[in-house]
């Protein structure tokens, strides 16, 4: 394994993502950039060199089974491992979403990017991050799937995409079941909420910057060896679950 620590960002051509991959990228990080769409990806990637960035780009749709398979080959015969996953890569899901009248294929579409695609991801490239000597995984999820916020009294969510925000609570679950497992390993994995944020995602209506919504990425990504593990965090501190 080279000295120099090794990361993967899924979603990195633009919005929080690409933030995430700069901002990692900016302390001398080597940044696998995982993106689906060649030219999204190769722009993305000469936008990070011309910065200073380490960058190579990393071929990646994370609802394809193979697509991811054959990322972590790339990133296991090209750079020789990987110390830190950041599974960013989402999709807000088609309209309308309220329980009552989304449509079962928008609940499939959005589970298998944004929470199937996690563990697709993460579990694809596990073997590279359990040699890793200090591993991180960080989960970009949202407050939006807190179910102790949609259910305390006085909180108003608004009007949030009902399978978007329920992709968020299983990516939550998930990062605690994988922390259960992971408890007498070296991996740390925590959910992260980069804040409302103006990107794609949103219809550029969030009032943070990428760069901002990228900082608890970058902070979960960098913990020391006695950091956190299974928790849900902001720039504030804890997100309840
Ligand atoms: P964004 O600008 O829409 O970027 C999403 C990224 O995910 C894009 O790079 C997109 O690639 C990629 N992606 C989507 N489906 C993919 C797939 N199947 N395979 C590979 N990549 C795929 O969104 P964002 O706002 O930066 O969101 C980043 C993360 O933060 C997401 O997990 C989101 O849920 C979370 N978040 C965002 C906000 C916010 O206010 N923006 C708030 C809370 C949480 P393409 O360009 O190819 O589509």
């Amino acid at each position: 394994m080279s000295e120099q620590t090794i990361a993967l960002v899924t979603g990195a051509n633009k919005g929080i993502g690409y933030e995430i991959a700069a901002g990692l990228g900016a302390l001398g990080w080597r940044i696998g950039v995982g993106a689906r769409d060649p030219q999204r990806r190769d722009a993305a990637v000469e936008k990070l060199r011309a910065a200073g960035a380490d960058a190579f780009g990393v071929p990646l749709d994370v609802t394809e089974d193979a697509s991811v398979e054959q990322a972590a080959q790339l990133i296991a015969d090209t750079v020789g491992g990987l110390d830190v996953l950041v599974n960013n890569a989402a999709v807000p899901g088609s309209w309308p979403q309220t329980a009552s009248t989304m449509a079962p294929a928008t609940v499939r579409e959005v589970m298998e990017t944004n929470v199937i695609g996690a563990l697709r991801v993460t579990n694809a490239m596990l073997p590279m991050l359990r040699a890793s000597r200090s591993p991180r995984i960080v989960n970009m999820s949202s407050s939006v799937g807190s179910l102790t916020l949609h259910t305390m009294p006085g909180v108003d969510m608004g009007q949030i995409p009902v399978a978007y925000l329920a992709s968020k609570t299983f990516l939550n679950a998930l990062t605690i079941q994988y922390a259960k497992e992971f408890r007498l390993e070296k991996i740390l994995i925590n959910s992260g909420c980069p804040g409302l944020t103006a990107t794609d995602l949103n219809g550029f209506s969030g009032d943070r910057t990428p760069g901002e919504g990228a900082a608890i990425a970058i902070r979960l990504a960098t913990l020391p060896d006695d950091g956190p593990s299974g928790g849900f965090f902001d720039d504030a501190g804890t997100v309840p679950w």
